[in-house]
């Protein structure tokens, strides 16, 4: 999937999160959440996170959508961060779970549990195609409508 669409998607599953209050501090969880949500795509240099000069070194290293798309390395990432702040941790961890999940339908796929197992998760859905902006836009109408929610309930 293209950034965008994990964005919109990433951003949906924090503000359902928030809206049900299981949030203390909103701003760390979704600073965190936003940075999981690009991060897996660290190992595509052709992502907005993937095409930064660092980012081209670990691009030598890692396949994309290996390591850095398997949920193992998201709780990897995620625990420390959890014991230092929960709000940060769960952020990251939420976001780059939305990522993984995107991708899974997908269909190059997504290899969940690299490297303990090969299992390839995936869909019908072609990156970057005309599905994909469906979904966009379905995404970004589900997002309008929770933060509306969420404004109308911090004004009455
Ligand atoms: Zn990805």
């Amino acid at each position: 999937m293209i950034f965008r669409t994990h964005l919109a998607f990433g951003f949906l599953i924090g503000l359902i999160v928030f809206y049900f209050q299981f949030v203390e501090n909103g701003i760390l969880f979704f600073l965190f959440l936003f940075f999981g949500i690009g991060f897996p795509d660290v190992d595509n240099n052709k992502s907005k996170f993937g095409r930064k000069s660092f980012f081209k070194i670990v691009n030598l290293f890692f396949k994309h959508r290996g390591i850095f798309h398997s949920l193992i390395f998201g709780i990897i990432l995620s625990w420390p961060i959890y014991f230092f702040d929960k709000d940060a941790g769960a952020g990251l961890f939420l976001g780059f779970l939305s990522h993984i999940i995107l991708d899974s339908f997908t269909k190059q796929g997504v290899r969940i549990f690299y490297p303990l197992s090969n299992l390839n998760a995936r869909g019908f859905i072609k990156t970057g195609g005309n599905l994909e902006k469906i979904i966009f836009y379905f995404f970004i109408l589900l997002d309008i409508l929770v933060v509306a929610k969420l404004l109308n309930s911090i004004i009455l």
